[in-house]
């Protein structure tokens, strides 16, 4: 196992005694270390038996960022099982529901709802059929008589307070000024084009669906982690309080917590980060048991194209697929990494799903030595080699 430092996003290659490796990729915000420290699982292992290593690092991820490294050991070793047997992912996981899998983009925000329009419209115009926007708390904090909070409560995005901790309330003044915002973005976009939107900020239960509320007539696509996704009875009741759909998932590892939001109707759609839920056949599994519960999913995405295109694999074969993030159609440099497949990768809003065998993609070398850290590009990893043995077992 050997990684290219990638500053945010690092690169797993597994390299094996057949002279094929698989590609794989540590989630954004991550560290490389929760993939490395799996090397002694993997090392010796047939690559293409996936789920049984799987099975054998599953219990060192958790959720959000410490499900990376098993999620991207896990798109290596698909990657890897596709190259041997000349398939593409998609195929092993059943085949593919489509050929094309739909982008939804981030934009930047703009404190001003006309101009921010104006920057959604020309998604628009360059073929993106889905969109999303921040609605935040931010937009209205200056105004005198729109929040009500104990003085000294930080408002930042990274602070650890939860929502319903932080003693933040939005009045009716508000809650007016943040869907007034939402209107003048709608009459310069139109409503044809489904808009998600998140990052309220760390408001209570009661001022979401009071938020909520105002918001439904904008027919929006939904409201995204209005609360953290573990508080399933809160967020179940601003589910049933509000016409808007509700979301999560990004954070969560592993099936069985979307399993309880599904079987509560916690929230209307999840939305898994492959690189977090545990990767590509975990991600496919959530799918399919979300869809016995009539749940679409929405996946999320912030990586670069070797996360992306696991992403697409799964997308194409999970039937109950919407829409997959991509944090980047600004870089016009994001996919240079990667070769193989069609460029632009992402084309009028669309991604074509590769036909190559693995992930369908190859890397160009050079452009990923231009962004990795010094000395950071796929070195040996002798100090990961743990020759002690570790009892794993949970039981006895
Ligand atoms: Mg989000």
């Amino acid at each position: 196992m050997r990684i290219a430092d990638l500053p945010g996003r690092p690169i797993i290659r597994l390299d094996t005694n057949q002279g094929i490796h698989g590609l794989g990729e540590v989630r954004d915000g991550s560290h490389k270390m929760f993939a490395l420290m799996l090397k002694r699982l993997v090392v010796g292992e047939n690559p293409c038996d996936v789920d049984n290593i799987f099975r054998k690092i599953k219990q060192f991820g958790g959720h959000a960022r410490q499900g990376g490294g098993v999620s991207g050991v896990e798109m290596a070793l698909w990657d890897l099982a596709g190259k041997a047997y000349n398939v593409p992912v998609y195929q092993m996981l059943g085949g593919k529901f489509r050929d094309r899998i739909r982008i939804y983009a981030d934009t930047p925000q703009s404190a001003d709802p006309k101009v921010f329009g104006e920057r959604l419209k020309r998604r628009v115009e360059q073929g993106f059929t889905f969109l999303k926007m921040d609605v935040s708390i931010d937009l209205v904090r200056k105004v005198p008589g729109a929040l009500t909070y104990p003085e000294g409560q930080s408002f930042a995005y990274n602070d650890p307070t939860v929502h319903m901790f932080t003693g933040i309330e939005v009045s009716d003044k508000g809650i007016e000024l943040m869907a007034d915002y939402v209107a003048r973005v709608r009459e310069v976009v139109g409503w044809q084009v489904p808009i998600g939107t998140d990052h309220f900020g760390h408001i209570s239960v009661n001022s979401i669906i009071r938020l909520g509320h105002a918001l439904s007539k904008y027919n929006l696509a939904w409201m995204e982690d209005c609360i953290p996704w573990m508080y399933t009875q809160q967020l179940k009741e601003i589910t049933h309080a509000i016409n808007v759909n509700t979301l999560t998932g990004e954070d969560i590892y592993l099936k069985e917590p979307f399993e309880v939001l599904c079987r509560e109707h916690a929230v209307d759609m999840i939305q898994p980060d492959l690189a977090s839920a545990g990767g590509i056949l975990e991600t496919h599994k959530i799918g399919d048991m979300a869809e016995e519960y009539g749940v679409p999913m929405v996946l999320h995405m912030a990586g670069s194209p070797i996360a992306c295109m696991a992403s697409v694999h799964c997308a194409a074969a999970t039937k109950n697929f919407l829409v997959l993030e991509n944090h980047s159609v600004d870089d016009p440099n994001w996919a240079d990494i990667v070769d193989g497949i069609e460029k632009p990768v992402i084309n009028k809003g669309y991604i074509a799903l590769p036909q190559g065998p693995g992930l369908g993609i190859t890397l160009n070398e050079e452009a990923l030595k231009q962004r990795i850290r010094d000395g950071g590009y796929f070195q040996p990893t002798p100090e990961w080699d743990i020759k002690q043995r570790i009892d794993d077992r949970h039981w006895s």
